[in-house]
């Protein structure tokens, strides 16, 4: 039992995949970031979906049809519930964080941003959040700024103000980076933005998995994140967006499920997030989804969160001590990646070593290469921290990390 009231004992035997052995050692999983694990409620509830509800959504008068579309409702209700949003019509699945950020980019974008105009962006961002900004300044002749970062690894907010002009159309920034773990203070930068009447999406790919967000709270235009990363399944995501925005935002992709009536003369399409979920959703990952929130909430998100907070200022202690590494990224507020690199052995190298060990890590540069650039590297090695993790785990990769210097001595 953590001191924080999380038994993670208990929630490592949540976890099945957790339970074997790689190249003959314990798995020790700290790449969850990239994408975390699943609990086996999520796994039944996704068997639970195929072998007795599956059917098409919102279309069919049977029975199981009304059964796969209640269950779909009911995990958007979950979302809406998850995030403090005010109403479920607010929240829209796509496949992930990346579909969300290009789904606002075509849509909101295309429609406010036009020749001439700006859209910021910070030096934090994954590509997710960079390239979808990119492809519209292209497309529309405007052009994309960015907030720098400093020596820490944190926004320079003394540079927002004058980087905010009356040409900047959307502020899009990440909660947490994953790169590098700073937490960034999005509210206040939101609420700069909103003084300028600047609109503002929000990258929570890294942030939902490890504190409880409130979208009501922050006051964010858009909010984005992946069940994957949420102990959810692949290929299912969220935006969450202001209902008056969504309702004045023209449809992303065009097909089935979006449309009220077609002619081929004219379409009308269907209210929100209807409009903006195209084809058949992927109602059996929405399910899992769900069911991945109802395990969270049960173990309180609050109490991961502690264990979360405790388990990266370990991590750090520990790793900050072995010879020859260099921890990147020392915001004030940090969660959940430890990134590294290692006198001049190559991330890769390191990776390679300690996943002998049976640790897995991620090394490269986390689709963070702007980032990467600022601190001089090409890549670092990076432990990410998720609620099954402990002390035992990380002393393994510290245990790994003694062996890579002996390799490379
Ligand atoms: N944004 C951040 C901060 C991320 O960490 C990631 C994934 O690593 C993404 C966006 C993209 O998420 P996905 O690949 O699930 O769309």
């Amino acid at each position: 039992m953590s001191q924080h009231g999380l038994d993670v004992a208990r929630v490592r035997a949540d976890f099945p995949i957790l339970l074997q052995e790689v190249r003959g050692r314990p798995l020790v999983y700290l790449d969850s970031a990239a994408s975390a694990q699943k609990p086996q409620a999520v796994i039944d509830a996704l068997v639970r979906f195929y072998t007795h509800d599956n059917a098409n959504v919102h279309r069919g008068v049977h029975l199981l049809s009304e059964r796969a579309t209640e269950a779909f409702e009911d995990a958007r209700e979950k979302v809406r519930r998850f995030l403090k949003a005010r109403e479920s019509k607010e929240i829209v699945f796509v496949r992930g964080t990346t579909e969300a950020i290009n789904l606002v980019a075509q849509t909101f974008g295309r429609k406010h941003v036009g020749p001439g105009d700006e859209v910021l962006i910070t030096g934090l961002e994954h590509h997710a959040n960079i390239v979808p900004w990119q492809l519209l300044c292209e497309q529309q002749g405007a052009t994309l700024k960015s907030v720098p970062v400093n020596e820490h690894g944190e926004l320079v907010l003394e540079a927002l103000d004058g980087l905010l002009t009356p040409r900047t159309r959307i502020l899009a920034l990440t909660h947490v980076s994953n790169a590098l773990g700073t937490v960034v203070p999005v509210k206040e930068l939101i609420r700069r933005a909103h003084a300028k009447g600047v609109p503002v999406l929000v990258d929570g790919a890294q942030a939902v998995t490890h504190f409880p967000v409130d979208v009501q709270d922050l006051d964010c235009d858009f909010y984005a994140f992946s069940g994957h990363k949420l102990f959810g399944p692949m290929g299912i995501g969220v935006l969450y967006g202001k209902k008056e925005l969504l309702e004045a935002m023209p449809p992303y992709q065009g097909g089935g499920d979006m449309i009220l009536s077609v002619t081929l003369e004219k379409t009308v399409y269907n209210r929100i997030p209807y409009r903006f979920e195209a084809g058949t959703p992927d109602v059996a990952g929405a399910v899992g989804l769900g069911a991945a929130i109802d395990y969270l909430e049960a173990l309180g998100l609050e109490a991961i969160a502690a264990h979360d907070r405790e388990l990266l200022a370990y991590a750090e202690e520990v790793l900050g001590a072995v010879p020859g590494i260099r921890i990147l990224g020392r915001a004030q507020e940090r969660s959940g990646v430890v990134s590294f690199v290692m006198q001049d052995i190559h991330p890769h190298d390191i990776g390679t070593i300690l996943d002998r060990e049976g640790v897995a890590i991620r090394t490269g540069h986390h689709c963070a290469q702007p980032l990467m650039k600022c601190f001089g590297v090409a890549a670092t090695a990076r432990a990410s921290l998720a609620l099954y993790n402990t002390r035992a785990d990380v002393d393994a990769l510290v245990r790994g990390l003694h062996k890579v210097r002996e390799v490379f001595a």
